[in-house]
């Protein structure tokens, strides 16, 4: 039972009236939340291993007796990078997943590129040009060329380029990594115009409590780390290197993507009390992760995770979850040169489904596309997220369907699996994965691999043209789960990447909220269950909608469950109906939550305060 109370009037940022003039202004400022989390510490001001290739090199020239020894230079300098690399790539494995050290397989294929190689071994031999001159020359055209390409995957894969080519330079020129990280103070939060994921391998987490970096994405592999480690950060934070001083006082709030420099007395008073709120408060909640998801009148609810990653399974059992709602395979093949194939895929889920002991698991066949691009698989598009994203790469991809399915239905016989397509439009493409799944069943009996040929199949409701075909696809399917995060950009032709026209993503909207009753009412007429797994699930003032909804399953990152839970069990289901009424019937989308809002602060505004 929960006891904690806290005063939510508490939740908005004091402005600093203190009597003691602070050493230096306090500063705030915005970005793009990367990983979760609050923290406290010390600027560490880092430029590591990189190196700016935009300044024009001296153009040095060597005598032609000592081409062949230039040559030799060059190559040596490849040859301990790739060893550095591999270096890396044991050290960092043993403390994050092994998918995520694979983002050394990608650097390692750059150290082993044929072209650069040739490239740079045909400039010392025709021009004459140093190798360190030549090299950089090299670079700068790859770059400026990367450069001219606005998009955000290849600006990723161009600051992989500068991360692998500052390495080699850094051989070329003999000198040793400036990464001292025994030199780091304790409580260090490092704060880069870029950091290059192996230069986060060779910094000692010890002493690291969070990173805040000028470039980057929440899918730049930087993020991607970040997220591995539990450290909270914020990327995207513009000209931050120009305030921030080495030792500086500062403090990030990764979830809000907000970050205070020299946060004044009264401000670090106020979130070191907020940080020991919600320790306390998700110490409770964990503690408490054996209480069911229940309303005060008894409507259950069955709490899942979304996982990026199989191997963060332990996350999701120690907050209480009764299942995993979504697994988003996409991950395994994003920051792979190579996708993983069947054996490969069949360990992964196996031992996920293993580790779940029984409990429902949900994996979604490969969402590439929209922000998840990887050209390994899919086309250069002027639409990704309008293009062949999911279901649709099946046409182009035919492979990657069959392969994932047969590895699907292989690791079916080690628990409650079900499998979950995204972005369904029409029957069409759900009669062709179902005749699919029979070809691969058919396949496999003949083979004599051991196989669950009545493994679950379902589909994310995320697009409205499925929303609205519901009845129809519910004959066909065994579960639905609601996909709110597309649901709303594609209701509202809202780009959910696009903070232009984020005023208009707008999840009350009556629109958005008759697509969600829709599928409800489908899926309960026609017997199959019905899941919400995407942010809404986790939104405090969307809780009671969706219970109000009658939904039965939601799923959220694994921190979100013990505080949804709580939520769930404060309220109940009758004043849920009333105000899902409430909403449905509201003018504006603003107006929508009102009810909703006013109702969680009276009864669990401590709780929700974790969610926001
Ligand atoms: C969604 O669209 O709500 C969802 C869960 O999928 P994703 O965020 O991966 O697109
Ligand atoms: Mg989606």
């Amino acid at each position: 039972m929960m006891t904690a109370q806290i005063d939510p009037d508490a939740d908005s940022i004091p402005l600093c009236q203190t009597p003691h003039i602070p050493a230096k202004k306090e500063i705030l400022f915005h970005g793009i939340p990367a990983s979760a989390g609050i923290c406290i510490g010390q600027v560490f001001l880092y430029d590591g291993l990189t190196v700016d290739f935009s300044a024009p090199p001296e153009l040095k020239k060597i005598h032609l007796d000592h081409i062949d020894s230039e040559i030799l230079l060059f190559e040596s300098a490849l040859d301990s990078t790739r060893d550095e690399i591999k270096q890396l790539k044991n050290k960092i494995g043993k403390s994050i997943s092994e998918q995520d050290a694979k983002i050394f397989d990608v650097h390692l294929l750059i150290a082993e590129d044929r072209q650069l190689h040739d490239g740079v071994v045909q400039s010392i031999r025709k021009d004459h040009y140093t190798a360190e001159c030549a090299f950089i020359l090299y670079v700068q055209r790859y770059l400026a060329a990367f450069a001219a390409i606005k998009d955000p995957y290849i600006q990723e894969r161009a600051s992989d380029i500068k991360d692998v080519s500052g390495r080699i330079l850094g051989h070329l020129r003999h000198e040793t990594s400036s990464v001292e990280t025994e030199s780091l103070p304790k409580d260090s939060i490092i704060i880069a115009k870029d950091i290059p994921p192996s230069d986060v391998a060779l910094l000692d987490f010890n002493h690291i409590k969070g990173f805040a970096i000028e470039s980057g994405s929440r899918s730049c592999h930087t993020s991607i780390l970040a997220r591995s480690m539990g450290l909270p950060a914020i990327v995207g934070m513009h000209s931050i290197t120009n305030h921030a001083e080495n030792g500086d006082t500062v403090l990030i709030d990764g979830s809000l993507g907000m970050m205070i420099l020299n946060p004044c007395q009264e401000t670090l008073v106020f979130y070191r009390e907020k940080i020991n709120r919600n320790n306390e408060l998700m110490r409770i909640l964990r503690e408490s992760s054996a209480n069911v998801a229940e309303t005060t009148d008894g409507y259950r609810v069955q709490l899942c995770a979304n996982l990026i990653h199989a191997e963060d399974v332990d996350e999701c059992l120690s907050n209480g979850a009764q299942g995993i709602g979504l697994l988003r395979t996409e991950f395994m093949f994003l920051n792979t040169p190579v996708a993983p194939d069947e054996e490969q895929q069949y360990q992964v889920y196996s031992k996920l489904l293993k580790a779940m002991g029984g409990r429902p698991v949900t994996i979604r066949t490969i969402d590439i596309g929209g922000d998840k691009l990887s050209y390994a698989y899919s086309a250069k598009e002027a639409n990704p997220f309008l293009g062949q994203r999911a279901i649709r790469l099946t046409h182009v991809r035919p492979e990657l369907m069959r392969t994932q399915l047969r590895a699907l239905l292989r690791a079916g016989i080690h628990g409650d699996l079900r499998i979950m397509i995204p972005m369904v439009t029409n029957l069409q493409e759900v009669e062709e994965i179902l005749e699919l799944r029979d070809e691969l069943v058919t396949e496999l009996q003949y083979q004599g691999l051991p196989h669950n040929p009545r493994v679950k199949i379902g589909i994310m409701i995320e697009i409205p043209s499925a929303a609205l075909i519901a009845d129809e696809l519910a004959k066909i399917v065994d579960f639905f789960s609601i996909g709110t995060n597309d649901l709303v950009q594609y209701t509202l032709a809202v780009d959910r990447m696009n903070e232009n026209v984020s005023y208009l993503y707008q999840p009350g909207h009556s629109a958005v909220l008759q697509l969600i009753q829709k599928t409800v009412q489908a899926a309960r007429r026609h017997n199959i269950y019905v899941s919400v797994c995407g942010e809404l699930a986790a939104d405090p003032y969307f809780v009671p909608i969706l219970i109000g909804l009658d939904v039965l399953q939601l799923s959220m990152s694994p921190s979100s469950i013990g505080p949804v839970r709580e939520i769930v069990r404060r309220i109940s289901k009758i004043d849920a109906e009333r105000i899902t009424k409430n909403a449905m019937s509201a003018d504006h989308a603003a107006s929508a939550l009102m009810a909703s809002r006013e109702y969680i602060q009276d009864h669990a505004a401590d709780v929700a305060a974790l969610l926001s």
